[in-house]
């Protein structure tokens, strides 16, 4: 059994902080949660989602710094909600269009 640096709990599976080396437990395995003498670093690095390791410094990090992709401008994130208003008024676009299609192909209304 290894003790956490920290707070002293005994753990089976010890984290090893890559920032300050040292060894903690689950609840003490983040920089914020032992008060790491490396905190500096990992307060640069772009932080990963939640939920994922976080790895050695200069990794395959997917986000390294040059953002090569071109913002489009107005990208709203609409989470798991559906924009009824914009297909409501592409469906009447597209019934105008249809309708200024047939006009214009020589349908006669009545
Ligand atoms: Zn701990
Ligand atoms: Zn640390």
């Amino acid at each position: 059994m290894t003790r956490c640096d920290h707070c002293g709990n005994e753990t089976a599976l010890p984290y090893t902080c890559q920032h300050c080396g040292g060894k903690f437990c689950a609840d003490c395995r983040l920089p914020p949660n032992h008060a790491c003498t490396g905190i500096g670093s990992w307060n640069r690095k772009p932080r990963p989602a939640v939920g994922m390791n976080y790895s050695r410094g200069g990794g395959v990090t997917a986000t390294g710094g040059g953002g090569a992709e071109p913002r489009r401008g107005t990208v709203k994130k609409a989470a798991g909600e559906i924009p009824y208003l914009k297909i409501t008024a592409l469906i009447i676009v597209v019934i105008l269009l249809g309708l200024a299609w047939l006009v214009h192909s020589g349908y006669r209304f009545g």
